[in-house]
């Protein structure tokens, strides 16, 4: 993760929310979804949220909740499918 997102980042406070615990145990479904809609929500009101997003895209994170976003939304929008690049409101 580069630097200004490490120190400004809103997840910063609680990198597993975003993380979580399915990047090293399965992680029941229900739970993983409570956990990134808790995530998004976090990244709604994140101050590098734009520079989040752009990272995520060329990156390609293989999980977590990214910019409001998950691993495979993040895919998705970077091979040009699915939705707009959204807005902070929109991704949480
Ligand atoms: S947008 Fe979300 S994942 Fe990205 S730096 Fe902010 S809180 Fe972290």
């Amino acid at each position: 993760m580069p630097r200004q997102l490490a120190e400004e980042g809103a997840c910063r406070f609680d990198p597993d929310l975003h993380a979580g615990p399915d990047v090293f145990i399965d992680e029941p479904a229900d739970a993983k979804a409570a956990r990134e809609q808790v995530a998004r929500e976090v990244c709604a009101e994140c101050p590098v949220w734009a520079s989040c997003l752009f990272y995520a895209l060329d990156a390609r994170p293989e999980a977590g909740v990214w910019a409001g976003l998950t691993s495979e939304e993040i895919a998705a929008l970077a091979r040009g499918q699915g939705v707009s690049t959204p807005t902070p409101r929109e991704a949480a």
